[in-house]
């Protein structure tokens, strides 16, 4: 039966890739522990304390207001998203921030694909505050501030996720308007980063934004807890010019500061590249650079358990003050 006859270069074929197939586990598990050592073989910071440039008070205030049952987990066109929204727009003003959405604070739009069309009320609230060079392109530092909502009737209360990146996007907010930056910063809240990223989606699709008006885009999303006191940040390898200043970060923050989780994941498997993981991929898919910082996942990840008991704010009051530097160092070069 000559049909049936297999040349030998397709039985190599069917062999080299049952191995492959059976590897394949093993393999992505020697790239992860590889990526992991490259991440740990950087420089230990040298500082045991950070100064104390910004208001923690108000800041954990806010986050612990923005995780609470009154905001029973910001769900995206939920009663506690809403509420949200109308806080941070209050937050906004009193700031003294300039309003930067479509109407007023707020960028109302409407999800077109998914299940998420079917939340209404969506929006991200924006405010800004003019850079003292009106040449230079704007900073537009994010942080989600949705998280899941109420779910089969349990909270989830998301306090590392997001609210610890939305309390230090308004303690950011804060300072700078006290100390005018170079660079004019653009601070977003965003909404539905959960479900799809759409709020991240809709800055450029409703041509709120243009790319080429943006240096670079600071994403803040988990900042609040880690027992090695790690913070990674996810974007050089892709914007080889971000080395150097968050090289010089490193040496200033008295937290583990890793560069990395942004290689592709046929090298390092896809739990290690972060680069499409949060609001930060919406940038990065219009050429626009980002710098995204957060926490290694942990147990109270996506947890009803993730809450402001669970969060360590030595630690994140640290990172927080990283953070400050980090921009200070971006709006300088
Ligand atoms: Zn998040």
């Amino acid at each position: 039966m000559k049909l049936f006859r297999i040349p030998l270069w397709l039985w190599l074929v069917f062999l080299v890739a049952g191995v492959g197939y059976a590897f394949h586990p093993f393999a992505l598990k020697q790239m992860m522990k590889i990526e992991q050592n490259r991440l740990l073989a950087q420089p230990q910071p040298t500082l045991s304390t950070m100064p104390q440039r910004l208001d923690f008070t108000k800041q954990m205030a806010d986050l612990t207001y923005l995780a609470s049952e009154a905001l029973a987990g910001r769900g995206t066109g939920q009663p506690g998203g809403a509420k949200a929204q109308q806080w941070l727009v209050t937050e906004f003003a009193q700031i003294g921030l300039a309003a930067a959405g479509t109407a007023g604070y707020l960028q109302p739009y409407q999800p077109t694909t998914g299940k998420a069309q079917l939340m209404k009320g969506a929006a991200n609230v924006l405010g800004r505050i003019e850079g003292t060079d009106p040449t230079l392109p704007m900073l537009v530092l994010t942080a989600h501030y949705d998280h899941l909502g109420v779910h089969q009737g349990q909270i989830y209360f998301g306090a590392d996720d997001n609210a610890s990146g939305v309390a230090a996007l308004l303690a950011l907010a804060r300072y700078f308007k006290q100390h005018p930056p170079r660079h004019t910063l653009l601070f977003a809240a965003l909404d539905n980063e959960e479900t799809g990223m759409w709020g991240a989606r809709m800055l450029f699709e409703q041509e709120l934004l243009k790319p080429a008006q943006i240096k670079l885009n600071i994403n803040m999303d988990m900042l609040s807890q880690n027992t090695d006191k790690q913070l990674i940040a996810v974007g050089s390898y892709h914007y080889p010019q971000l080395e150097k200043p968050l090289q010089q970060l490193q040496q200033q923050s008295s937290v583990r500061l890793l560069l990395g989780y942004d290689r592709p994941a046929w090298l390092v498997g896809t739990h290690q590249d972060w680069t499409f993981s949060s609001d930060h991929r919406e940038f990065h898919n219009r050429a626009v650079p980002f710098v995204y910082f957060g926490v290694p996942d942990h147990a109270h990840y996506h947890q009803p358990s993730d809450t402001v008991d669970n969060m360590d704010p030595e630690f994140y009051r640290e990172v927080s003050e990283t953070l400050l530097d980090a921009v200070l160092l971006f709006d300088a070069s």
